[in-house]
């Protein structure tokens, strides 16, 4: 990763700050309108391509959860990030081989879409003499591409999950379809509140319905609106992403 000049980098931070208060503001309103306070809410920065020194920044600001997508991204990066105010998670797709790596390194992985990726999850986190925290990964809009669970293979999986030591399920995450309109969006966000219910419903052993994770830059007062309690904002904080350097 390129270092930033100095007038960027100054630059950069400015932005940076004046978008997070932007955004606390945001989730504050989304928050009460939807009869919960700002404090029920997890502000969560997807920070993919973005420098530790502005990731820093953020967290300098209040900034307190922050998530990574690629391992080896990760890994380059993981030295730099402050964790002493700040959680690092992960949330892209996570290779069973990968696992390994990050096991100690991360409080939650948001992105479990397989027995066998929970599997490894379990083992390793045993090995290390710890507890891994999940969210399920739902593919909410059964797109073939996607990672996450198809909705019908869901209460299978976290039933098998919930067999599993070391490891923990605490919710569930989507990453909706790109959609032309928010009424679009705000369906399969419904969607995933329903699901999100129906499971906490059930009170299975060692799961735990604590988090809904969704809502992006583009979408995250929708997603608080229809329950979300964690939304995971990239390019809305740190503006566009560069993926050139
Ligand atoms: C990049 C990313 C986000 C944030 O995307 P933006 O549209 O930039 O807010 C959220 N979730 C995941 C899993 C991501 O990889």
């Amino acid at each position: 990763m390129e270092k930033l000049s100095d007038d960027l980098l100054f630059q950069k931070l400015n932005n940076v700050e004046e978008n997070y208060k932007y955004i606390e503001e945001k989730i504050a309103e989304a928050a009460v309108k939807s009869g919960r306070q700002r404090k029920d809410i997890t502000f969560l920065a997807a920070t993919k391509t973005v420098q530790p020194a502005v990731i820093n920044h953020a967290i300098s600001l209040g900034l307190r959860y922050i998530g990574e997508n690629r391992v080896q991204e990760l890994l380059s990066k993981y030295d730099e990030y402050d964790l002493n105010n700040a959680q690092l998670q992960f949330i892209g797709r996570l290779q069973t081989n990968k696992v390994r790596q990050i096991i100690d390194k991360v409080s939650l992985i948001q992105s479990v879409d397989s027995a066998k990726l929970a599997g490894e999850i379990s083992r390793r986190a045993i090995e290390n003499g710890i507890v891994m925290d999940v969210l399920v990964e739902v593919n909410v809009g059964q797109e073939e591409s996607k990672s996450g669970v198809q909705i019908e293979m869901l209460d299978e999986l976290i039933g098998e999950i919930s067999e599993m030591k070391g490891i923990s399920v605490k919710g569930l995450m989507a990453i909706p379809p790109i959609c032309e309109t928010s009424q679009e969006i705000v369906k399969y966000f419904e969607k995933m509140h329903k699901l999100f219910i129906d499971i906490s419903t059930k009170k299975t052993d060692n799961v735990s319905m604590n988090i809904l994770s969704m809502g992006m830059s583009d979408d995250y007062s929708e997603a608080i609106m229809c329950g979300a309690n964690m939304v995971r904002v990239g390019s809305a904080l740190f503006g566009k992403r560069d993926y050139t350097k």
